[in-house]
């Protein structure tokens, strides 16, 4: 191909310009004119139009704000390959999020809908779902309505608004529910409750299982806990065996002396039956030996007449060997059951104590309160209650641990038990305070008890492996006056034993 000359190219141009109807422009002159000279085909690079569409790119998340900026800086490159890479990396950052609907907006346009993400609809769906097992499955209109919405839920493009309205229904549903659990619950707890009663009821010697029923009771009280019911079912697998084991050994006991009466009887009958044959034999004997002509007659009479008398002693012998030995069955019976019973005492008890140091709890304490106060006020004898409370005991907790705490606990309950008279009361009162309770005790012999018990406490160390811990304590000691009750005078203890913490700790103050 030859070369044209330029000024033969611009005639031409300007002719092709007039014959495509095009405008005069520097643009379209330019197009034509490589088109006609043959010259490949470069346009110059549209910085300004770029940089205004750039300028117009919304930037309303981060992988926008970021796509942005690498677009700005291949237009500023003026590298095509770069800027095309923008615009695919920004167009996969999508619709710019929505901004929060507020209370305002959303009334500002009713029947509008935010868009939800899919992130927080599986969210939501999955709090459904873990929420489902605690509203009960019988309702299968119910399970259908919510695995309905889940699947709308998690559908890839969910329709916000079927959603929304599906939750709506969804939402009106459970509210029916949750009532209906509750009214469940509170419904099974009143019959656990009349259970307990019933239990309580059934017994016939009620002494032995009030213990238990009351704890029972108490125990199955609201605010429940599964803790709580964990001690529920405790206690009453705990009152189901014994209970089971005392009926089953009384039926036993019933069912020996049943065995022993019957056979008494039949003794018994045996008895008169040989009797009445002894008292035939003796009169045959009698009569014979009135019609005896000759001694030697009356020999053989004698003869069957002693016969008679000794089979007699036999059988009554025999009888009273038996009956002796259905005696000592009736009396270990009789025995085991007594066992059986204080078993059962001590069972129910444990529901008045503090398991950990075995002093009386504070249903125990009340009793014992209520106990020793009538009886001082019935026999006109003094009453003092005093109230100790461990110096620095969450030191040991903090230094030695928890577990030796307890230890220490126990040590001190059973110092105290063992320092004490066999008719005073120890309770534990709260976390590291007890109650002792001194009947026949005017104050200042009950300020002495304490003091005594502080010194013993000095005496017995408590050990814990090498450590030697010595247990102080404050307490405060009140004398029950004739005008107060009994936790009134605790109370009065417990401010005595106040002023001895603020007097520098380990001392016994009166009330
Ligand atoms: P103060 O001499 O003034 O009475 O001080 P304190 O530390 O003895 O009394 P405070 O009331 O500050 O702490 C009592 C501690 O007793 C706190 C609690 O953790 C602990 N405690 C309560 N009950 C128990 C228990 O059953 N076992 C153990 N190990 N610690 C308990
Ligand atoms: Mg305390
Ligand atoms: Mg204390």
């Amino acid at each position: 191909m030859t070369e044209r000359a330029p000024s033969d190219i611009a005639r031409e141009t300007f002719k092709l310009l007039a014959g495509r109807k095009l405008a005069p422009t520097p643009e379209n002159y330019m197009v034509l004119y490589r088109e006609i000279a043959g010259t490949p085909m470069v346009l110059p690079f549209p910085d300004e139009p770029l940089k205004q569409i750039a300028k117009a790119l919304p930037a309303q998340n981060p992988g926008q704000q970021k796509q942005r900026a690498l677009f700005e800086m291949a237009v500023d490159k003026r590298d095509w390959t770069a800027v095309q890479t923008a615009m695919v990396g920004f167009a996969s950052f999508g619709v710019a999020a929505p901004e929060a609907p507020t209370a305002a907006k959303v009334s500002a346009q009713p029947g509008q809908f935010a868009p939800l993400t899919p992130e927080f609809l599986q969210q939501i769906a999955r709090m459904i779902e873990h929420t489902l097992p605690a509203l009960g499955t019988d309702d299968t209109r119910f399970s259908e309505q919510a695995k309905a919405l889940l699947a709308a839920m998690r559908h890839p493009v969910p329709d916000t608004l079927g959603v929304k309205t599906a939750l709506a229904n969804f939402s009106h549903r459970v509210s029916f529910a949750a009532e209906e659990q509750t009214e469940i619950k509170t419904a099974l707890l009143h019959l656990l409750q009349l259970i307990f009663q019933n239990i309580g009821e059934l017994s016939t010697d009620d002494k032995w299982l009030k213990g238990q029923i009351e704890a029972l009771r108490a125990a199955a009280t609201p605010p429940l806990s599964l803790r709580r019911l964990d001690e529920v079912e405790l206690l009453l697998k705990d009152v189901i065996f014994k209970q089971t084991e005392a009926k089953g050994r009384a039926l036993e006991a019933q069912d020996q002396l049943r065995q022993m009466l019957s056979s008494f009887i039949e003794h018994l009958s045996k008895m008169t039956e040989s009797s009445s044959g002894f008292h035939d034999t003796i009169e045959r004997c009698a009569q014979q030996i009135g019609q005896a002509q000759s001694i030697a007659e009356i020999g053989p009479v004698l003869e069957a007449a002693m016969k008679a008398a000794q089979t007699m002693a036999q059988d009554t012998r025999q009888v009273r060997d038996e009956l002796q030995g259905m005696r000592q069955k009736a009396q270990a019976a009789e025995t085991q059951i007594v066992q059986l019973h204080q078993e059962l005492d001590r069972v129910s008890a444990q529901a008045r104590h503090d398991p950990l140091t075995g002093a009386l709890n504070r249903q125990g304490l009340d009793e014992a309160i209520e106990r020793e106060v009538s009886g001082a006020r019935r026999k006109h004898r003094p009453l003092c209650l005093a109230l100790l409370d461990i110096d620095n005991f969450k030191k040991i907790n903090d230094t030695l641990g928890h577990n030796v705490g307890d230890s220490a606990l126990a040590h001190l309950a059973k110092v105290t038990r063992e320092s004490l008279r066999p008719q005073d009361t120890l309770a534990r009162y709260g976390g590291e305070e007890f109650v002792v309770l001194l009947p026949d005790t005017t104050l200042d012999p009950g300020i002495e008890a304490m003091t005594r018990l502080q010194r013993e406490l000095t005496k017995r160390i408590f050990l814990e492996g090498e450590a030697k811990i010595l247990i102080t304590f404050s307490a405060g000691v009140a004398e029950l006056a004739a005008d107060e009750t009994g936790m009134e005078a605790v109370k009065r203890a417990d401010q005595a034993m106040f002023l001895a913490k603020r007097a520098g700790k380990n001392r016994v103050l009166g009330a």
